[in-house]
């Protein structure tokens, strides 16, 4: 397991330690390497030195790093996925989807690498010629959570390295040890020294700003909560740094009164319990049309009933621990809270007792003005309205700050293209309680983000266009 940094191509000690916790009975896994200030500025340093020669490597050279990468870490899926469970707490069927869904952002981008485009025409004029190419932005500052450790790290090094780009991680304080194995596999894989290091800093907060009013660095690509995501954007201001934000979400669900019931229940368990329902992606609010709601919930209540609470890594068990204490007791307030606002609990809504950061599956029905609409859950409660035409529900839906993602259920597919587009999200699954992949253009709208991660959109956030106008 590893567990110091790594900097322009060596794994070394930190300042000082911290702890990384087993949230299922908070006994402590490993202790981490922190970084001061000089080990900070030592990873810039290394990514500054190292990005001149790496933006001139072969787009297969770096293609076939990402393809070795990729095939490590499907070798190695069942460590990854158990330290992902060890660190995060996610039970181990998560664990493998998202060990493989990391994987894919490596073979994704080894091949976008050398497929990117450039253009060359005549101006409307005739007066010269306009040729347009995509340059690597330069070093680039990478902050990712600890709900997807290692999904959240391969969607932004993939295309770091596609682009050409060398780069600084700062993996989320809970979740490193993924991140780190992640590091050690590339580095296997045959990465030069200086293009990928890792520091996690001792004081997040002022060593991040440092960092973003360091010049040598162009380029802030982070994953997590709105809150901190804003103040981000803040500190980059100064140095006009381009920003890649993939943010906060609140999704909604719109379930109308001609959905097949059953795939709607099971496509609605997938996009709420998938990561015990600590995904950006998570179903956050279920609208139900009047007409089905009573069958509709009394089937997602059985269906929320089913799982199996426990630690992440034992046989069987499909709803782990969450990361910490402190973030399943914020789940808790939430559902007291809409409890003391007129929420009818159908299922769980109880913290268990004991050891752990567990918290159960929970089905509520609450009206359209309870408190938690607003907030992102981020835990495996449902809470369900019932409306009644096709626009009160799209209303309903877009009544949120956030967007990144929507779900519509439907029987008729004009119905639920008419609905996914009056959605004010970056994404909308139609039928589907899964819609992430590392082919397709991933983020949102609102206060939800800024810029794609993935697909063809995804290496663009790690180039510049060039324009180069000349006469012949
Ligand atoms: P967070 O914002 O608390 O932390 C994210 C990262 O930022 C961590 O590495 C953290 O250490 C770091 N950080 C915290 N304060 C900082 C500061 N002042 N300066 C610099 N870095 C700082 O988020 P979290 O609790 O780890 O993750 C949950 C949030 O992430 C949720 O809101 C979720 O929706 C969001 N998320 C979004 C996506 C997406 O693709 N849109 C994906 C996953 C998670």
């Amino acid at each position: 397991m590893r567990t110091e940094l790594f900097i322009d191509g060596k794994w070394v000690k930190g300042s000082s330690t911290t702890p990384v916790y087993d949230p299922a009975d908070g006994s402590v896994i490993a202790e981490v390497h922190l970084a001061d200030d000089q080990l900070c500025e030592a990873a810039v340093t290394a990514a500054h030195n190292a990005q001149a020669e790496w933006a001139k490597t072969a787009p297969r050279f770096r293609a076939e790093i990402l393809r070795n990468a990729f095939e490590i870490m499907v070798a190695e899926t069942e460590t990854i996925a158990t330290l992902i469970s060890k660190e995060n707490g996610k039970a181990m069927p998560d664990a493998r989807g998202e060990a493989a869904y990391a994987a894919e952002f490596f073979r994704w981008f080894s091949e976008e690498t050398v497929r990117v485009e450039g253009d060359f025409r005549k101006s409307p004029s005739g007066d010269k010629r306009i040729l347009v190419t995509h340059q690597p932005i330069g070093v680039s500052l990478l902050i990712t959570p600890w709900n997807f450790p290692a999904g959240m790290a391969t969607r932004k090094i993939g295309p770091a390295i596609a682009a050409g780009c060398t780069m600084i991680l700062k993996p989320a304080g809970e979740t490193p040890l993924t991140a780190l194995h992640i590091v050690d596999i590339l580095e296997r894989a045959g990465l030069p020294k200086g293009v990928l290091n890792v520091v996690l800093p001792e004081k997040t907060g002022p060593q991040i700003s440092k960092m973003l009013h360091d010049p040598r660095v162009k380029n802030l690509s982070f994953t997590g909560s709105t809150e901190v995501g804003k103040h981000l954007i803040k500190e980059a201001a100064d140095q006009v740094i381009r920003c890649s934000m993939e943010l906060g979400g609140n999704a909604p669900v719109v379930v109308l009164d001609d959905a097949d019931i059953s795939k709607a229940v099971s496509g609605i368990i997938l996009a709420k319990m998938r990561n015990g329902g600590a995904a950006c992606t998570s179903a956050n609010r279920i609208f139900v049309q009047k007409g089905i709601a009573e069958e509709f919930i009394a089937a997602f209540t059985k269906a929320m009933d089913s799982f199996v609470m426990g630690r992440g890594t034992d046989e069987g068990v499909t709803l782990g621990a969450y990361v910490s204490v402190k973030e399943r007791d914020k789940i808790a307030e939430l559902v007291d809270e809409a409890v003391k606002n007129g929420a009818a609990v159908r299922t769980g809504g109880k913290k268990p007792e004991g050891v752990g950061a567990f918290y159960p599956a929970t089905v509520m029905t609450v009206d359209k003005y309870n408190s938690i609409l607003k907030h992102e859950i981020f835990g495996p409660v449902a809470p369900i309205v019932i409306f009644d035409t096709d626009e009160e529900g799209i209303a309903l839906a877009n009544d949120t700050d956030f967007g990144l993602i929507s779900y519509v259920f439907s029987g008729e597919l004009g119905r639920a293209i008419r609905t996914a587009e009056a959605m004010e999200s970056g994404m909308v699954a139609i039928n589907k309680g899964v819609i992430s992949d590392p082919a397709a253009p991933f983020g949102g709208v609102k206060q939800s983000g800024l810029g794609r991660e993935g697909g063809f959109d995804g290496i663009h956030e790690f180039l510049e266009t060039k324009y180069i106008g000349f006469e012949l």
